[in-house]
Protein backbone atom coordinates (compact mmCIF):
# COMPACT_ATOMS: atom_id res chain seq x y z
CA UNK A 1 0.00 0.00 0.00
CA UNK A 2 1.54 3.35 -0.85
CA UNK A 3 1.60 5.85 2.30
CA UNK A 4 0.79 9.53 2.32
CA UNK A 5 3.64 11.26 0.84
CA UNK A 6 4.00 13.76 4.35
CA UNK A 7 5.14 9.67 5.98
CA UNK A 8 7.96 10.37 3.34
CA UNK A 9 8.91 13.74 4.82
CA UNK A 10 12.30 14.09 5.75
CA UNK A 11 13.71 17.60 7.02
CA UNK A 12 15.46 19.47 5.33
CA UNK A 13 15.17 17.48 2.44
CA UNK A 14 14.65 19.60 -0.92
CA UNK A 15 12.79 19.11 -4.10
CA UNK A 16 15.40 21.65 -5.81
CA UNK A 17 18.38 23.33 -5.07
CA UNK A 18 18.40 26.83 -6.33
CA UNK A 19 21.23 29.70 -5.87
CA UNK A 20 21.05 31.94 -2.90
CA UNK A 21 19.66 35.31 -3.52
CA UNK A 22 22.46 38.19 -4.66
CA UNK A 23 20.09 40.62 -3.67
CA UNK A 24 18.69 41.93 -1.03
CA UNK A 25 15.46 40.08 -0.44
CA UNK A 26 12.33 42.81 0.55
CA UNK A 27 10.93 41.57 3.80
CA UNK A 28 7.30 39.94 3.57
CA UNK A 29 6.25 42.51 5.74
CA UNK A 30 6.65 44.85 3.45
CA UNK A 31 3.51 43.52 1.34
CA UNK A 32 1.22 41.52 3.22
CA UNK A 33 -0.18 42.92 6.69
CA UNK A 34 1.63 40.78 9.61
CA UNK A 35 -1.71 40.15 10.70
CA UNK A 36 -2.15 37.80 7.50
CA UNK A 37 1.68 36.21 7.81
CA UNK A 38 1.79 32.63 9.26
CA UNK A 39 3.48 32.29 12.56
CA UNK A 40 5.11 29.04 11.98
CA UNK A 41 5.64 27.27 8.49
CA UNK A 42 2.96 25.43 6.59
CA UNK A 43 3.36 21.77 7.27
CA UNK A 44 4.64 20.71 3.72
CA UNK A 45 6.08 17.26 3.17
CA UNK A 46 10.03 18.02 2.69
CA UNK A 47 10.36 15.14 -0.33
CA UNK A 48 12.90 15.39 -3.68
CA UNK A 49 11.42 15.54 -6.70
CA UNK A 50 12.14 12.08 -7.77
CA UNK A 51 9.95 10.77 -4.58
CA UNK A 52 6.97 13.04 -5.59
CA UNK A 53 7.15 12.50 -9.32
CA UNK A 54 7.41 8.11 -8.39
CA UNK A 55 4.74 8.91 -5.60
CA UNK A 56 1.57 10.36 -8.06
CA UNK A 57 3.12 8.08 -10.38
CA UNK A 58 2.16 4.78 -8.37
CA UNK A 59 -1.02 6.50 -6.90
CA UNK A 60 -2.14 6.71 -10.75
CA UNK A 61 -2.22 3.23 -11.71
CA UNK A 62 -3.79 2.23 -8.48
CA UNK A 63 -7.13 2.58 -10.22
CA UNK A 64 -7.63 1.02 -13.43
CA UNK A 65 -7.69 3.13 -16.44
CA UNK A 66 -7.95 2.93 -20.29
CA UNK A 67 -4.60 3.59 -20.62
CA UNK A 68 -3.54 0.98 -18.15
CA UNK A 69 -4.93 -1.94 -20.33
CA UNK A 70 -8.42 -3.83 -21.69
CA UNK A 71 -11.71 -2.11 -20.43
CA UNK A 72 -14.23 -4.54 -21.84
CA UNK A 73 -17.24 -2.83 -19.76
CA UNK A 74 -20.12 -3.08 -22.43
CA UNK A 75 -22.45 -0.19 -23.43
CA UNK A 76 -19.83 1.77 -21.90
CA UNK A 77 -17.67 1.98 -25.19
CA UNK A 78 -14.39 2.20 -22.94
CA UNK A 79 -12.36 2.67 -26.20
CA UNK A 80 -8.63 4.11 -26.13
CA UNK A 81 -8.47 8.47 -26.12
CA UNK A 82 -5.74 9.19 -28.66
CA UNK A 83 -3.89 11.67 -27.22
CA UNK A 84 -3.61 14.23 -30.49
CA UNK A 85 -7.36 14.79 -28.70
CA UNK A 86 -6.00 16.31 -26.00
CA UNK A 87 -2.83 18.21 -27.85
CA UNK A 88 -6.05 19.99 -29.55
CA UNK A 89 -8.04 20.67 -26.76
CA UNK A 90 -5.18 22.30 -24.84
CA UNK A 91 -4.44 24.47 -27.53
CA UNK A 92 -4.44 28.17 -25.67
CA UNK A 93 -7.38 29.58 -28.25
CA UNK A 94 -9.65 26.64 -27.41
CA UNK A 95 -8.39 25.99 -23.44
CA UNK A 96 -9.07 29.59 -22.44
CA UNK A 97 -11.88 30.66 -24.65
CA UNK A 98 -14.04 32.53 -22.12
CA UNK A 99 -17.64 31.47 -22.89
CA UNK A 100 -18.97 34.82 -22.97
CA UNK A 101 -16.64 36.06 -25.66
CA UNK A 102 -18.29 38.11 -28.31
CA UNK A 103 -19.79 36.28 -31.88
CA UNK A 104 -17.40 38.18 -33.71
CA UNK A 105 -13.97 37.19 -31.20
CA UNK A 106 -15.11 33.57 -31.18
CA UNK A 107 -15.14 32.54 -34.43
CA UNK A 108 -12.97 29.52 -34.20
CA UNK A 109 -14.76 27.73 -31.29
CA UNK A 110 -18.28 28.82 -33.27
CA UNK A 111 -17.15 26.90 -36.24
CA UNK A 112 -15.45 23.76 -33.95
CA UNK A 113 -19.11 23.68 -32.67
CA UNK A 114 -20.72 23.96 -36.28
CA UNK A 115 -18.54 22.16 -38.28
CA UNK A 116 -19.05 19.14 -35.47
CA UNK A 117 -22.66 19.49 -35.61
CA UNK A 118 -22.26 19.21 -39.34
CA UNK A 119 -20.27 15.86 -39.28
CA UNK A 120 -22.83 14.35 -36.44
CA UNK A 121 -25.58 15.01 -38.46
CA UNK A 122 -23.89 13.57 -41.72
CA UNK A 123 -23.16 10.78 -39.18
CA UNK A 124 -27.10 9.86 -38.28
CA UNK A 125 -28.73 11.25 -41.45
CA UNK A 126 -30.28 13.94 -39.76
CA UNK A 127 -31.31 17.40 -39.62
CA UNK A 128 -31.00 19.46 -36.86
CA UNK A 129 -28.70 19.77 -34.11
CA UNK A 130 -27.34 20.83 -30.41
CA UNK A 131 -24.48 20.03 -28.89
CA UNK A 132 -25.57 21.26 -25.12
CA UNK A 133 -26.27 18.20 -23.63
CA UNK A 134 -23.29 17.17 -20.62
CA UNK A 135 -23.89 13.61 -21.10
CA UNK A 136 -26.09 10.39 -22.69
CA UNK A 137 -28.82 10.68 -20.34
CA UNK A 138 -29.68 14.57 -20.43
CA UNK A 139 -29.29 14.13 -24.41
CA UNK A 140 -32.14 11.92 -24.05
CA UNK A 141 -33.80 14.47 -21.81
CA UNK A 142 -33.49 17.07 -24.37
CA UNK A 143 -34.55 14.69 -26.95
CA UNK A 144 -37.81 13.73 -25.09
CA UNK A 145 -38.28 17.50 -23.75
CA UNK A 146 -38.48 18.24 -27.64
CA UNK A 147 -40.91 15.54 -28.67
CA UNK A 148 -43.22 16.49 -25.92
CA UNK A 149 -42.84 20.26 -27.45
CA UNK A 150 -43.77 18.75 -30.68
CA UNK A 151 -47.28 16.58 -29.38
CA UNK A 152 -47.99 19.94 -27.58
CA UNK A 153 -47.30 21.88 -30.15
CA UNK A 154 -50.03 20.20 -32.66
CA UNK A 155 -52.62 20.40 -29.84
CA UNK A 156 -52.60 16.80 -28.93
CA UNK A 157 -50.20 16.27 -25.40
CA UNK A 158 -49.05 12.67 -25.35
CA UNK A 159 -48.56 10.94 -22.13
CA UNK A 160 -46.64 7.81 -22.62
CA UNK A 161 -43.23 6.36 -24.16
CA UNK A 162 -42.70 2.60 -24.93
CA UNK A 163 -39.04 1.52 -23.93
CA UNK A 164 -38.11 -2.16 -24.75
CA UNK A 165 -37.08 -4.28 -21.76
CA UNK A 166 -33.60 -4.59 -23.08
CA UNK A 167 -33.55 -1.08 -22.30
CA UNK A 168 -30.59 0.99 -20.40
CA UNK A 169 -32.10 2.27 -17.20
CA UNK A 170 -31.78 6.46 -18.36
CA UNK A 171 -34.58 5.66 -20.87
CA UNK A 172 -37.41 5.13 -18.30
CA UNK A 173 -35.89 8.01 -16.55
CA UNK A 174 -35.71 10.42 -18.65
CA UNK A 175 -38.67 9.56 -20.10
CA UNK A 176 -40.23 9.69 -16.45
CA UNK A 177 -38.52 13.29 -15.71
CA UNK A 178 -40.14 14.42 -18.50
CA UNK A 179 -43.43 13.83 -17.28
CA UNK A 180 -44.14 10.47 -19.08
CA UNK A 181 -45.12 7.21 -18.15
CA UNK A 182 -42.95 4.34 -19.67
CA UNK A 183 -44.57 1.09 -21.37
CA UNK A 184 -42.35 -1.57 -21.80
CA UNK A 185 -42.41 -3.74 -24.83
CA UNK A 186 -41.09 -7.20 -24.87
CA UNK A 187 -38.03 -9.12 -26.09
CA UNK A 188 -38.21 -12.23 -28.40
CA UNK A 189 -36.21 -14.94 -29.11
CA UNK A 190 -34.08 -13.04 -31.11
CA UNK A 191 -33.17 -10.69 -28.70
CA UNK A 192 -34.92 -8.11 -30.68
CA UNK A 193 -38.23 -5.71 -29.64
CA UNK A 194 -41.47 -8.18 -29.74
CA UNK A 195 -42.93 -6.36 -32.58
CA UNK A 196 -46.48 -7.51 -32.35
CA UNK A 197 -46.03 -6.47 -28.97
CA UNK A 198 -45.37 -3.12 -29.69
CA UNK A 199 -48.23 -2.61 -32.14
CA UNK A 200 -50.34 -3.83 -29.48
CA UNK A 201 -49.32 -1.19 -27.20
CA UNK A 202 -49.28 1.52 -29.79
CA UNK A 203 -52.05 4.21 -29.35
CA UNK A 204 -52.72 8.04 -29.61
CA UNK A 205 -51.60 8.50 -26.26
CA UNK A 206 -47.73 7.33 -27.39
CA UNK A 207 -45.43 10.20 -27.64
CA UNK A 208 -42.53 8.37 -29.17
CA UNK A 209 -40.77 4.59 -28.88
CA UNK A 210 -37.18 4.75 -27.72
CA UNK A 211 -34.60 2.35 -28.72
CA UNK A 212 -31.51 1.22 -29.07
CA UNK A 213 -30.11 -0.22 -32.13
CA UNK A 214 -27.96 -2.14 -32.09
CA UNK A 215 -29.53 -3.15 -28.53
CA UNK A 216 -28.41 -3.53 -25.64
CA UNK A 217 -27.76 -7.29 -26.38
CA UNK A 218 -25.61 -5.67 -29.42
CA UNK A 219 -28.39 -7.28 -32.39
CA UNK A 220 -29.22 -5.18 -34.81
CA UNK A 221 -33.30 -4.32 -34.94
CA UNK A 222 -33.79 -6.02 -38.23
CA UNK A 223 -37.49 -4.98 -37.95
CA UNK A 224 -37.22 -1.30 -37.52
CA UNK A 225 -38.51 -0.20 -40.49
CA UNK A 226 -41.52 -2.01 -40.07
CA UNK A 227 -41.23 -0.63 -36.41
CA UNK A 228 -41.07 3.00 -37.86
CA UNK A 229 -44.37 2.29 -40.13
CA UNK A 230 -46.36 1.41 -37.08
CA UNK A 231 -45.20 4.03 -34.75
CA UNK A 232 -45.26 7.24 -37.12
CA UNK A 233 -48.59 5.64 -38.20
CA UNK A 234 -49.79 5.99 -34.82
CA UNK A 235 -48.75 9.82 -34.64
CA UNK A 236 -45.58 9.19 -32.64
CA UNK A 237 -41.99 9.54 -33.01
CA UNK A 238 -38.94 7.57 -33.09
CA UNK A 239 -35.95 7.52 -30.33
CA UNK A 240 -33.08 6.81 -31.11
CA UNK A 241 -30.20 5.75 -28.34
CA UNK A 242 -27.04 6.56 -29.80
CA UNK A 243 -24.75 5.13 -27.29
CA UNK A 244 -24.18 1.80 -29.49
CA UNK A 245 -23.00 4.06 -32.57
CA UNK A 246 -19.58 2.34 -32.47
CA UNK A 247 -21.10 -0.13 -34.45
CA UNK A 248 -22.84 2.21 -37.45
CA UNK A 249 -20.18 4.65 -38.09
CA UNK A 250 -20.48 4.85 -41.78
CA UNK A 251 -22.18 1.64 -42.37
CA UNK A 252 -25.88 2.74 -41.22
CA UNK A 253 -27.62 5.88 -40.28
CA UNK A 254 -30.60 6.08 -37.92
CA UNK A 255 -31.85 8.93 -40.24
CA UNK A 256 -32.64 6.40 -42.67
CA UNK A 257 -34.13 4.26 -40.91
CA UNK A 258 -37.03 6.87 -39.29
CA UNK A 259 -35.22 7.84 -36.49
CA UNK A 260 -36.43 11.77 -35.43
CA UNK A 261 -34.34 12.13 -32.74
CA UNK A 262 -30.95 10.61 -31.61
CA UNK A 263 -28.27 11.41 -28.82
CA UNK A 264 -24.98 10.39 -29.18
CA UNK A 265 -22.30 10.23 -26.57
CA UNK A 266 -19.36 11.64 -27.46
CA UNK A 267 -17.67 9.91 -24.74
CA UNK A 268 -18.26 6.35 -26.27
CA UNK A 269 -18.03 6.63 -29.95
CA UNK A 270 -15.98 9.52 -30.20
CA UNK A 271 -13.15 8.92 -28.12
CA UNK A 272 -13.69 12.32 -25.43
CA UNK A 273 -12.58 10.78 -21.55
CA UNK A 274 -15.03 9.03 -19.89
CA UNK A 275 -16.74 8.31 -16.59
CA UNK A 276 -14.67 9.98 -13.71
CA UNK A 277 -11.98 11.29 -16.85
CA UNK A 278 -15.37 13.11 -17.73
CA UNK A 279 -16.77 15.43 -18.18
CA UNK A 280 -19.18 13.72 -20.96
CA UNK A 281 -21.46 14.91 -23.74
CA UNK A 282 -24.56 14.60 -25.21
CA UNK A 283 -25.25 15.66 -28.83
CA UNK A 284 -28.62 15.06 -30.00
CA UNK A 285 -29.28 15.18 -33.94
CA UNK A 286 -32.89 15.76 -35.13
CA UNK A 287 -35.85 15.25 -37.88
CA UNK A 288 -37.13 18.70 -39.90
CA UNK A 289 -40.33 18.35 -37.92
CA UNK A 290 -38.57 19.01 -34.30
CA UNK A 291 -35.89 21.63 -35.58
CA UNK A 292 -38.32 24.82 -34.04
CA UNK A 293 -37.90 22.72 -30.56
CA UNK A 294 -34.14 23.18 -30.45
CA UNK A 295 -32.54 24.10 -27.11
CA UNK A 296 -30.87 28.12 -27.19
CA UNK A 297 -28.45 29.05 -28.86
CA UNK A 298 -28.07 27.19 -31.77
CA UNK A 299 -24.60 28.23 -33.52
CA UNK A 300 -25.19 28.69 -37.26
CA UNK A 301 -23.68 30.34 -40.19
CA UNK A 302 -24.15 33.40 -42.74
CA UNK A 303 -22.09 33.86 -45.14
CA UNK A 304 -18.68 33.25 -43.95
CA UNK A 305 -19.36 33.85 -40.17
CA UNK A 306 -20.33 31.97 -37.23
CA UNK A 307 -23.10 33.29 -35.06
CA UNK A 308 -25.48 31.70 -31.62
CA UNK A 309 -29.26 32.07 -32.07
CA UNK A 310 -31.21 32.81 -29.53
CA UNK A 311 -33.94 34.09 -31.40
CA UNK A 312 -36.01 30.84 -31.07
CA UNK A 313 -39.56 31.22 -30.11
CA UNK A 314 -40.39 27.29 -30.13
CA UNK A 315 -37.30 26.71 -28.09
CA UNK A 316 -37.35 24.16 -25.10
CA UNK A 317 -34.83 26.67 -23.32
CA UNK A 318 -31.17 25.96 -22.21
CA UNK A 319 -30.41 22.44 -20.57
CA UNK A 320 -26.82 23.49 -20.05
CA UNK A 321 -24.95 26.65 -19.32
CA UNK A 322 -23.47 28.33 -22.73
CA UNK A 323 -22.61 25.75 -24.98
CA UNK A 324 -22.15 22.38 -23.32
CA UNK A 325 -18.73 20.81 -22.71
CA UNK A 326 -16.75 22.57 -25.40
CA UNK A 327 -13.31 20.90 -24.49
CA UNK A 328 -15.04 17.41 -25.75
CA UNK A 329 -16.26 19.13 -28.80
CA UNK A 330 -12.96 20.08 -29.70
CA UNK A 331 -11.53 16.29 -29.05
CA UNK A 332 -14.84 14.85 -30.80
CA UNK A 333 -13.87 16.81 -33.83
CA UNK A 334 -10.43 16.41 -33.96
CA UNK A 335 -11.09 12.39 -33.67
CA UNK A 336 -13.39 12.44 -36.54
CA UNK A 337 -11.22 14.33 -38.69
CA UNK A 338 -8.43 12.46 -37.55
CA UNK A 339 -10.51 9.07 -39.22
CA UNK A 340 -12.04 11.14 -42.19
CA UNK A 341 -14.51 9.77 -43.91
CA UNK A 342 -13.09 6.87 -45.53
CA UNK A 343 -11.96 5.37 -42.32
CA UNK A 344 -15.02 5.95 -39.38
CA UNK A 345 -16.66 2.89 -41.12
CA UNK A 346 -13.52 0.69 -40.17
CA UNK A 347 -13.73 2.19 -36.46
CA UNK A 348 -17.27 -0.05 -36.25
CA UNK A 349 -16.15 -2.55 -38.57
CA UNK A 350 -12.88 -3.82 -36.49
CA UNK A 351 -15.09 -3.15 -33.20
CA UNK A 352 -17.84 -5.68 -34.93
CA UNK A 353 -14.84 -8.11 -35.72
CA UNK A 354 -13.25 -7.90 -32.06
CA UNK A 355 -16.61 -8.32 -30.46
CA UNK A 356 -17.21 -11.52 -32.82
CA UNK A 357 -13.43 -12.96 -32.53
CA UNK A 358 -14.36 -13.01 -27.94
CA UNK A 359 -17.29 -14.02 -28.36
CA UNK A 360 -16.34 -17.36 -30.33
CA UNK A 361 -13.10 -17.87 -28.05
CA UNK A 362 -15.90 -17.48 -24.79
CA UNK A 363 -19.60 -19.03 -26.51
CA UNK A 364 -18.08 -22.89 -26.11
CA UNK A 365 -17.77 -21.72 -22.00
CA UNK A 366 -20.84 -19.78 -21.18
CA UNK A 367 -24.50 -19.52 -22.54
CA UNK A 368 -25.14 -17.19 -25.20
CA UNK A 369 -28.77 -17.13 -24.47
CA UNK A 370 -29.76 -15.67 -28.35
CA UNK A 371 -29.97 -16.94 -31.61
CA UNK A 372 -28.65 -13.53 -33.03
CA UNK A 373 -25.11 -12.90 -34.22
CA UNK A 374 -24.61 -9.66 -32.68
CA UNK A 375 -22.61 -6.25 -33.54
CA UNK A 376 -19.81 -4.51 -31.34
CA UNK A 377 -20.51 -6.29 -28.21
CA UNK A 378 -22.47 -9.38 -26.45
CA UNK A 379 -24.14 -10.65 -23.48
CA UNK A 380 -23.38 -14.00 -22.33
CA UNK A 381 -25.38 -15.86 -19.16
CA UNK A 382 -22.86 -16.67 -16.82
CA UNK A 383 -25.81 -19.47 -15.33
CA UNK A 384 -23.68 -22.43 -16.18
CA UNK A 385 -21.48 -21.37 -13.63
CA UNK A 386 -23.77 -19.90 -10.96
CA UNK A 387 -25.35 -23.84 -11.08
CA UNK A 388 -21.57 -24.77 -9.97
CA UNK A 389 -21.94 -22.53 -7.33
CA UNK A 390 -20.31 -19.40 -8.42
CA UNK A 391 -21.81 -16.19 -9.30
CA UNK A 392 -21.09 -13.43 -11.80
CA UNK A 393 -20.06 -11.25 -9.46
CA UNK A 394 -17.60 -13.53 -8.41
CA UNK A 395 -16.19 -14.43 -11.72
CA UNK A 396 -15.99 -10.29 -12.05
CA UNK A 397 -14.02 -9.67 -9.15
CA UNK A 398 -11.91 -12.75 -9.80
CA UNK A 399 -11.01 -10.77 -13.67
CA UNK A 400 -9.44 -7.92 -11.35
CA UNK A 401 -6.61 -10.35 -9.71
CA UNK A 402 -5.88 -11.19 -13.87
CA UNK A 403 -5.38 -7.98 -14.57
CA UNK A 404 -8.39 -6.77 -16.21
CA UNK A 405 -11.29 -4.58 -15.34
CA UNK A 406 -14.67 -6.32 -15.24
CA UNK A 407 -17.48 -6.54 -17.97
CA UNK A 408 -20.77 -4.76 -17.27
CA UNK A 409 -22.50 -7.31 -15.13
CA UNK A 410 -26.54 -8.33 -14.34
CA UNK A 411 -27.73 -5.84 -17.27
CA UNK A 412 -29.65 -5.85 -19.58
CA UNK A 413 -31.74 -7.36 -16.80
CA UNK A 414 -33.41 -9.45 -18.85
CA UNK A 415 -30.71 -11.74 -19.02
CA UNK A 416 -29.81 -14.29 -16.06
CA UNK A 417 -26.20 -13.41 -14.64
CA UNK A 418 -25.97 -11.37 -17.39
CA UNK A 419 -21.99 -10.60 -18.39
CA UNK A 420 -22.02 -8.14 -21.24
CA UNK A 421 -18.61 -7.69 -23.19
CA UNK A 422 -17.62 -4.60 -25.40
CA UNK A 423 -13.62 -4.92 -26.26
CA UNK A 424 -13.76 -2.29 -28.92
CA UNK A 425 -12.02 -1.46 -31.67
CA UNK A 426 -8.44 -0.15 -30.17
CA UNK A 427 -7.69 -3.76 -28.83
CA UNK A 428 -5.04 -6.24 -30.58
CA UNK A 429 -5.37 -9.96 -31.49
CA UNK A 430 -3.19 -10.40 -28.52
CA UNK A 431 -5.18 -8.41 -25.89
CA UNK A 432 -8.54 -10.31 -26.89
CA UNK A 433 -7.02 -13.62 -26.75
CA UNK A 434 -5.34 -12.41 -22.81
CA UNK A 435 -8.74 -11.59 -21.93
CA UNK A 436 -10.32 -14.71 -22.95
CA UNK A 437 -7.71 -16.93 -21.22
CA UNK A 438 -8.28 -15.19 -18.61
CA UNK A 439 -11.90 -16.07 -18.52
CA UNK A 440 -11.20 -19.96 -19.39
CA UNK A 441 -9.15 -20.21 -16.74
CA UNK A 442 -11.41 -18.67 -14.15
CA UNK A 443 -14.06 -21.71 -15.30
CA UNK A 444 -11.44 -23.83 -14.52
CA UNK A 445 -10.79 -22.20 -11.06
CA UNK A 446 -14.45 -22.47 -10.44
CA UNK A 447 -14.34 -26.66 -11.25
CA UNK A 448 -11.21 -27.32 -9.17
CA UNK A 449 -11.35 -24.07 -6.46
CA UNK A 450 -14.52 -22.14 -6.48
CA UNK A 451 -13.83 -20.74 -3.02
CA UNK A 452 -10.69 -19.31 -4.93
CA UNK A 453 -13.31 -17.29 -7.42
CA UNK A 454 -16.01 -16.84 -4.38
CA UNK A 455 -13.46 -14.70 -2.58
CA UNK A 456 -11.35 -12.77 -4.87
CA UNK A 457 -10.04 -10.11 -6.02
CA UNK A 458 -7.04 -10.84 -3.81
CA UNK A 459 -4.36 -8.32 -5.94
CA UNK A 460 -6.03 -4.88 -5.20
CA UNK A 461 -5.38 -2.19 -3.34
CA UNK A 462 -9.06 -3.03 -1.49
CA UNK A 463 -10.83 -6.41 -1.45
CA UNK A 464 -14.41 -6.98 -1.77
CA UNK A 465 -16.32 -3.82 -0.93
CA UNK A 466 -20.44 -3.73 0.00
CA UNK A 467 -21.33 -2.21 -3.15
CA UNK A 468 -24.54 -0.35 -1.89
CA UNK A 469 -22.48 0.47 1.41
CA UNK A 470 -19.62 1.99 -0.12
CA UNK A 471 -21.01 4.18 -2.59
CA UNK A 472 -23.43 5.76 0.02
CA UNK A 473 -21.24 6.50 2.82
CA UNK A 474 -17.68 6.97 0.83
CA UNK A 475 -14.66 6.59 2.56
CA UNK A 476 -11.96 8.30 1.71
CA UNK A 477 -9.62 8.67 4.56
CA UNK A 478 -6.40 7.35 4.20
CA UNK A 479 -5.65 4.46 7.55
CA UNK A 480 -1.54 3.98 7.41
C1 LIG B 1 -24.15 4.96 -21.60
C2 LIG B 1 -25.55 4.76 -22.05
C3 LIG B 1 -26.53 5.73 -21.81
C4 LIG B 1 -26.33 6.95 -20.95
O1 LIG B 1 -25.27 7.75 -21.33
P1 LIG B 1 -24.45 8.64 -20.25
O2 LIG B 1 -23.56 9.45 -21.11
O3 LIG B 1 -23.76 7.68 -19.36
O4 LIG B 1 -25.46 9.48 -19.53
C5 LIG B 1 -27.78 5.50 -22.34
N1 LIG B 1 -28.06 4.38 -23.03
C6 LIG B 1 -27.15 3.42 -23.26
C7 LIG B 1 -27.53 2.19 -24.05
C8 LIG B 1 -25.86 3.58 -22.76
O5 LIG B 1 -24.94 2.61 -22.97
Amino acid sequence: MESLIFKKSKPGRRGVSVPRLDVEAKKLEQFIPAGYLRQSPAALPEVSENEVVRHFTRLSTMNYHIDKGLYPLGSCTMKYNPKINEVVASLAGYRDAHPLTPDSLAQGALQVMYELGECLKGITGLQGVSLQPAAGAQGELTGILMVRAYHNAKGKPRHKILVPDSAHGTNPASAAIAGFTTVSVKSNEYGRVDVEDLKQDLDDEVAAFMVTNPNTLGIFEKDILEIQKAVHEAGALMYFDGANMNALLGIARPGDMGFDCVHINLHKTFSTPHGGGGPGSGPVCISERLIPYLPTPTIEKEDDRYFCNYNRPQSIGRLHGFFGNFGMHVRALTYILMHGKEHLPDISKNAIINANYLLSRLKPYFDYPFKETPMHEFVLSGDRQKEQGVKTLDIAKRLLDYGFHAPTIYFPLIVHEAIMIEPTETETKENLDAFADAMLAICKEIETDPDLVRNAPYTTPVRRLDDALAARKVNIAYKG
